[in-house]
């Protein structure tokens, strides 16, 4: 902690005493002073000046006014009773007016004097007034003391009925803040703060809860919230210097002749920009000495599966074996028979192994992996059981990295006594500010452009009353010899009532597109595994049209003939599932359609998310909304993110802050990697007083 003073318990602050301090303990987790001067307000009311009168117009919500009360008058009768008062200044007048509590107020109001007047105005008919203003006598002693932006703190119903309201909270804290013991050291070195304008930290903690004016808010917002980042930001770029420094990677210098054949004769198409981009930054991290550590980004459909193998191709023609990890059986499968597919003749021999894979196979693998026969292996978590070790593992690639935790990543790491360089896909494309986070110590590669045939896929949204009219529109699309995905949600495998959903579903298609002149596949989670193949497989040759299932089509399945969606109950679905779901379509040339379809009501979030969808294909828009809807935590789905608990911090909006933080530690650690210099004493030793695992070393 900063100094013995703020750890003192609040019970000891004047008007917070035993009682209190056990109420607030409980409801807001504020123990000590240190904890309450991090309670942060969420909003400020603005009073930090005085309007007049005339300059009240229609945009004038809130105001704060100052002049002379006269005319105090009880009006009206019954429940008409009201109190009335004109204040005036040197630019007009205006009514206050009081229907509450008025005999006591109309005692308090003096005829004649000064006061200082906020709240809201009232439009009846043209004629403007304050209604139960808030009313403080003017004396000229108090100068300007009481002009401020005034904290308005989040409070819980319990707090409010003890008379804990922000008025309260303002007022302790300020006792705190004020007291000659109050410090908060300085940690971040001169050549950071100074250039870019921090106000120290004692500073910013009187202004976030005291501040005069609006500037003084956001000076103090600023400081605070680059401390909030500043602190994971050394910790990622110090990762990330240790293993350029440390982790000796493999050189793989030469570009083989795999890789040249492959290139030249089995790719089909021509890349994109960003996949030849893409495959640049690989190629010259994989051959600089240092290991790769790289995060490849790129919506559904950008063509990451090319790029992967691609670089996979170089690593094996530098002699080295690879792998590829995918989340589910039915993607690993895929990816096996695309990949053995588009090698045609290619002297590759590639494998696939998951938890279906038989004994006698498994074993096979095992020792050809041993022998350093296998050159790609394909496969799911089984990747990762410890009796799969390879002979000379150099290059691993990981697909939709968000399903597999960081635990699972290193991993696969120890599979030999090298350590291979790592290519980490995700098709779930995080906000930039929350890549630079949690990713913090990755490179980050993006492919932001997606092959040049394709059309953005049209996505539109219907409620259930147009089901016969959505049916009619998928038929259009089957007798023009394309093929549909139906999908439900199934958000528990195991769900009773789920499965029953998607059984009713698969009858009321059945209704509709009648066997035989249709075939139908159906797929779910609970199905066995040779069967989920089988159905896949039906589909995807295109002996079945139309395909109804869960979620297990989410990710990377590639059937480019299908060119039309629907989803049933969008609304339960989340944003980026949504958009993954979506992505099953649009693979080929033809136009592609997406329906959403829910019951009537939608409520907010569910409104935003079917809306953004139909907005936008682009994934990193679609990831912004779902941060800003669900929070980080949620979006990664996964607490061990190692995500500190931001207070200020806006992952959606801060991204110049975030930026700010990493160059500063980059900065500090490019020129003095240990901290040893004098200058960067202090900052040593705060990051070694505030970590939880000795990273920064031992306090000394
Ligand atoms: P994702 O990034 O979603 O994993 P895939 O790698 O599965 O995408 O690619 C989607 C489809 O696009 C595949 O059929 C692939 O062969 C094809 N593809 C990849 N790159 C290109 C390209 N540059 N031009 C045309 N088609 C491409
Ligand atoms: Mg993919």
């Amino acid at each position: 902690m900063e100094n013995k003073f703020l750890s003192t318990p609040i019970e000891y602050l004047k008007g917070v005493g035993p009682q209190k301090a056990e109420l607030i303990k409980a409801e807001i987790n504020v123990f000590t002073y240190f904890d309450l001067i991090h309670y942060f307000p969420n909003r400020y009311v603005d009073k930090s000046k005085i309007s007049n009168i005339a300059d009240i117009n229609d945009d004038t919500t809130n105001v704060q006014l100052r002049g002379k009360l006269f005319d105090i008058t009880i009006a009206g009768t019954k429940q008409g009773k009201r109190l009335i008062a004109v204040l005036e200044d040197k630019t007009g007048n205006i009514e206050l007016t009081w229907f509450k509590n008025f005999q006591y107020v109309a005692k308090t109001l003096k005829e004649g004097a000064f006061y200082t007047v906020f709240g809201k105005i009232n439009d009846f008919k043209g004629k403007i007034s304050i209604v139960h203003p808030e009313i403080k006598l003017y004396s000229i002693e108090d100068n300007e003391s009481g002009l401020n932006m005034e904290p308005v703190y989040p409070l819980t119903e319990k707090l409010k009925a003890r008379f804990m309201d922000s008025k309260f909270f303002m007022n302790a804290i300020k006792q705190i803040l004020v007291h000659s013991e109050f410090d908060l050291s300085e940690y971040i070195p001169e050549s950071v703060s100074k250039p870019l304008k921090l106000i120290p930290r004692k500073h910013a903690y009187y202004f976030i809860h005291l501040p005069k004016k609006v500037n003084e808010q956001l000076t103090a917002e600023r400081r605070i919230k680059f401390d909030e980042m500043f602190t994971l930001a050394m910790r990622n770029e110090k990762n990330k210097i240790t293993r350029l420094q440390e982790q000796k990677g493999i050189k793989m210098l030469k570009v083989g002749d795999n890789f040249n054949t492959f290139y030249k004769e089995c790719l089909s198409f021509e890349l994109t920009n960003a996949q030849k981009k893409v495959i640049k930054e690989i190629k010259a991290d994989i051959s600089n000495g240092n290991q790769m550590n790289r995060l490849l980004q790129g919506d559904v459909g950008s063509g990451k599966t090319v790029v992967a193998l691609l670089c996979m191709l170089m690593a094996i023609d530098n002699g080295y074996q690879t792998c590829l990890m995918a989340p589910t059986e039915i993607l690993a499968t895929q990816h096996y028979f695309t990949i053995k597919d588009m090698l045609g003749n290619l002297p590759i021999n590639i494998k696939l192994l998951t938890g279906s894979t038989t004994k006698k196979n498994r074993q096979a693998i095992l020792e050809q992996l041993n022998t350093n026969e296998i050159n790609i292996l394909i496969g799911t978590h089984a990747l990762i059981e410890d009796d799969v070790t390879f002979s000379k593992l150099g290059f691993v690639v990981i697909d939709e990295q968000h399903r597999f935790g960081v635990a699972q990543r290193s991993r696969l790491w120890n599979k030999s006594s090298i350590l291979p360089h790592v290519l980490v896909m995700t098709a779930t494309p995080i906000p930039r500010t929350l890549a630079m986070t949690v990713h913090g110590e990755l490179d980050v590669s993006v492919i932001n452009e997606l092959p040049k045939d394709r059309k953005p896929i049209k996505t539109l949204y219907r409620d259930e009353s147009f089901r016969a009219d959505i049916m009619a529109f998928v038929d259009n699309e089957l007798k023009k010899g394309r093929q549909a995905y139906i999908v439900y949600p199934l958000i528990e495998e195991s769900s009773k009532l789920d499965l029953n959903d998607l059984m009713n579903g698969y009858d009321v298609v059945c209704s509709y597109f009648p066997i035989p002149k249709y075939q139908i596949s159906l797929l779910h989670g609970k199905m066995k595994a040779d069967v989920k193949e089988l159905e896949m497989q039906r589909f995807k040759a295109g002996i079945t049209q139309i395909m109804i299932s869960t979620t297990v089509i989410e990710v990377g399945v590639n059937v480019p003939n299908a060119s039309v969606m629907v989803i049933e109950n969008a609304n339960r679905f989340g944003l980026s599932q949504l958009h993954q779901l979506r992505g099953r379509v649009g693979r080929g040339a033809e136009q592609s359609f997406c329906i959403l379809m829910s019951k009537e009501n939608l409520n907010y979030t569910s409104k935003k998310r079917i809306n953004t969808m139909c907005k936008t294909n682009n994934g990193f828009e679609i990831s912004e909304v779902d941060l800003e809807l669900r929070g980080p935590g949620d979006l990664l789905g996964t607490r061990q993110s190692g995500l500190p608990d931001f207070k200020l911090l806006d992952l959606v909006k801060d991204d110049e802050i975030i930026d700010l933080a990493k160059r500063a530690a980059n900065f500090i650690l490019k020129n003095d990697p240990a901290l040893a210099l004098i200058e960067n004493k202090i900052l040593l030793e705060y990051l070694q007083k505030h970590q939880q695992d000795n990273f920064w070393g031992r306090v000394s």
